[in-house]
């Protein structure tokens, strides 16, 4: 195992606006880069590298080309180094453990947390060091605590000599104390920063490694310009901060008949929102869904008139529709198959899908069934 190990602690609300952001649409990587670090020299070596790339790194996975430890995990470990310090291990490999029983339920598949646009391409990682240059296994913020435990463990001594090595254990240690600190994932890398060449693909002065004599100093030396912790600090009122809507969350905010289950549009996947939001979009928007784009959702928290006006549009024809159903149910007294029928005239031929059919039948007798 000769691999030059890095720790990287990251917070999830990092991982959404600086990764998956990009991810979703890689030229967001310009207004992510300059958030990244206040220096110009800096970032142009982050774009160069890691940042411009990250669009062809995406086509390499998605055709076989490459591996995605090897180009996105990589780039992504390398864009947390300017996050946050990062602590360093020679030879200790945290992906190691994964073969041990103990220690096997530590680890998530880093695509437990991806938003859905996202999950194509996290669903291509091995969750594990898979050679040079390479990122590795995932540790979510709730199991952090746990492995700090096994680690210290007596029992676990051999294992952890095996696969850490005692004098990377400290370093591997204190990492986890910051991620408890400051409530933060972890993500694993190979080869980011190797000390016996100097080379070093992310932010050297966030390194914290045994030879540095600095693996007690928590001080972030990051440069980034804006501290996503104290935009973002309300909880979501639609989701309730757990990222995702169901169906009490619906009932609750009276969507029975407007939304699904779902990743959360209002925070985006995060559970957090600025404060500013709540008071400029209702919580109860029903135009701010996960089907609407990146670009429309900003218009709409934004306060973009067409848009607010497209948004208030599409309430109304949706209420209009409710009203009608009801009508041609309760009044004209049709059955909800006779109804699709009579909605199914604006179509040529009265020609419409049979997932179209079954979804409308769904709908119809949400509606009647609500009265
Ligand atoms: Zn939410």
């Amino acid at each position: 195992m000769g691999y030059d190990i890095t720790f990287h602690p990251f917070s999830r609300k990092e991982f959404s606006y600086y990764i998956e952001d990009v991810i979703q649409a890689p030229s967001e990587y310009v207004s992510r880069l300059a958030k990244v670090h206040s220096d110009r020299e800096e970032q142009a070596v982050l774009s160069a590298n890691v940042y411009s790339r990250i669009g062809d790194f995406i086509e390499e996975v998605k055709m076989g080309d490459s591996a995605y430890e090897q180009t996105v995990g990589l780039a992504i470990t390398a864009i947390l180094g300017y996050l946050h310090p990062y602590w360093y291990a020679r030879g200790g490999m945290l992906s190691a453990l994964k073969t041990y029983p103990e220690f096997k339920s530590i680890f998530k598949e880093i695509s437990s947390i991806a938003r859905e646009e996202t999950r194509f391409l996290f669903d291509q990682a091995h969750n594990q060091i898979i050679g040079n240059y390479s990122s590795g296994t995932y540790v979510p913020y709730e199991n952090i605590g746990a492995l700090k435990m096994l680690l210290e463990d007596e029992k676990n001594h051999s294992i952890v000599e095996e696969t850490i090595g005692d004098y990377n254990k400290e370093s591997l240690l204190n990492c986890l104390e910051y991620c408890l600190i400051n409530r933060l994932d972890l993500l694993e890398a190979a080869d980011i920063f190797i000390p016996a060449t100097g080379e070093v693909s992310t932010y050297y002065p966030n390194a914290r490694a045994p030879h540095l004599n600095n693996i007690m100093n928590f001080e972030n030396n990051s440069k980034k310009s804006s501290d996503l912790t104290t935009i973002l600090e309300e909880e979501c009122p639609r989701c309730l901060g757990k990222g995702h809507v169901d169906w009490d969350d619906i009932k609750r905010l009276k969507q029975e008949l407007r939304w699904r289950p779902g990743r959360c549009a209002y925070c985006n996947g995060t559970g957090k929102v600025e404060a500013t939001q709540i008071e400029k979009v209702a919580v109860d928007n029903t135009y701010l869904t996960t089907t609407r784009s990146e670009k429309e959702r900003n218009l709409l928290l934004n306060n973009d008139t067409d848009t607010l006006e497209k948004g208030a549009l599409l309430e109304q024809k949706t209420e209009t529709f409710i009203e009608e159903v009801k009508y041609l149910h309760f009044i004209g007294q049709l059955s909800p198959s006779q109804i699709i029928d009579f909605y199914a005239i604006q179509f040529k031929d009265n020609k419409v899908g049979v997932a179209w059919k079954s979804d409308m039948l769904q709908y119809i007798e949400k509606i009647i069934t609500k009265e």
